[in-house]
């Protein structure tokens, strides 16, 4: 990815003046910074940012510039990226696989915080390093709908199993803490409640006090409708965990991606061409910027533009979006209505696309050359 080192006005004087033909990834500091003070602000615990959901580091450096001290990494290169950055941010290490070299290596790189979901995984950790200020969340799973997709596919202990793993994690000497994620893009608060109301179950039953309790990631992005009110996810949070642990209530620590990143950038694409059928060929596709929208759905803000940036309008149809690659799946799974007036060398404009585009976008079949534009709104 290259970034441009020029400041524009807005994604639509960029698209007029340079009428690129590779997707452009616009980016409003601004906007990050307000939400990143939303989280701060509202949230009554420490805020991480999970780096998966956008490892750009001009993202990390507005983050650390509104007050974000901690970050949740998954990979050996996480750690050195923000390392690059921020030597003595705290880093939590959430993704609860991880190989003996992995563990060394964030050990030897001063991370103090590690979550586990198998016995497996905490003998691992016990075997390499010494507890003493070690913190051990294990990460628990319940069967609660709210969120796009499933996380508690892959990841995180039954309650019965986090009980003994919790115990096992004090006994051993680390700090012991508990931490979850109900699913991304989770637009049920009510799952905050019965996760927060399960950690108190589960420490009561394994009669240890867990030091912190980590309510994940998971807060959802604006898609098509209004932007969610992340004011009322963290009063629902308040209530449950004073609720749920009236005597000595585990420091609260959020770990957001999407919700932190999604409104900080736009994503242009172009039509490349229009098939006879009216079918449009972007000129990205699944294995680039919307990579997402097999998964979650494509409703989401967006405009059609002219190469004049004057917005297309006229009656919409639902038009199928392939993507640039020589790939037969590399089509949208679900028909986006578009304006009749739509015209090859046009643009559309998504919005809310901050997560999970940069680190995801590949190379494949030649595509992929993302670059960042930086604006001073969206
Ligand atoms: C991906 C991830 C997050 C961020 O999830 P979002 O849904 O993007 O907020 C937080 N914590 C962990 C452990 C993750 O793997």
């Amino acid at each position: 990815m290259n970034t441009s080192a020029e400041i524009w006005d807005s994604p639509v004087a960029y698209l007029m003046a340079r009428q690129p033909d590779h997707p452009v990834h616009f980016f409003d500091p601004a906007a990050l910074q307000t939400q990143a003070a939303r989280f701060r602000d509202g949230f009554a615990g420490m805020v991480t940012f999970a780096v998966k959901a956008n490892p750009a580091l001009s993202v990390i450096r507005n983050l650390l510039q509104a007050g974000v001290r901690g970050f949740d990494v998954a990979s050996p290169n996480e750690i050195r990226l923000v390392q690059s950055l921020a030597p003595h941010a705290a880093l939590h290490y959430n993704n609860p696989v991880r190989s003996k070299s992995e563990i060394r290596f964030a050990l030897s790189a001063g991370v103090r915080s590690f979550s586990v979901d198998s016995f497996g995984g905490l003998a691992k950790l016990r075997a390499l390093c010494n507890p003493e200020g070690v913190e051990v969340s294990v990460r628990f799973k319940l069967p609660v709908t709210g969120a796009v997709y499933d996380f508690g596919a892959k990841f995180g202990a039954v309650p019965d199993k986090a009980v003994g793993l919790l115990q096992q994690a004090q006994r051993a000497g680390f700090t012991p803490s508990l931490t979850f994620h109900p699913g991304t893009q989770c637009e049920d608060a009510q799952a905050w409640a019965s996760y927060i109301r399960a950690a108190a179950d589960i420490a009561r039953r394994a009669n240890v006090a867990p030091a912190r309790l980590n309510v994940g990631g998971g807060f959802p992005a604006p898609q098509a409708g209004a932007a969610p009110d992340l004011a009322a996810f963290f009063r629902v949070i308040d209530g449950a965990l004073a609720g749920a642990f009236p005597d000595t209530p585990p420091a609260l620590v959020c770990e957001p991606g999407r919700a932190m990143v999604a409104q900080a950038f736009a994503h242009a694409v172009r039509v490349k061409d229009i098939g006879d059928d009216g079918q449009i060929y972007l000129n990205d596709g699944i294995y680039g910027g919307l990579s997402e929208f097999p998964n979650l759905s494509v409703a989401r803000h967006y405009q059609a533009l002219s190469p004049e940036g004057a917005p297309r309008t006229g009656p919409c149809r639902p038009t199928t979006l392939f993507g640039p690659t020589c790939d037969s799946i590399d089509v949208l799974p679900e028909k986006l209505p578009l304006p009749d007036s739509l015209r090859e060398d046009d643009y559309i404009l998504f919005r809310n696309m901050g997560a999970y585009v940069h680190g995801v976008t590949t190379d494949f079949n030649g595509y992929g050359d993302l670059e960042t534009v930086t604006v001073l709104s969206l």
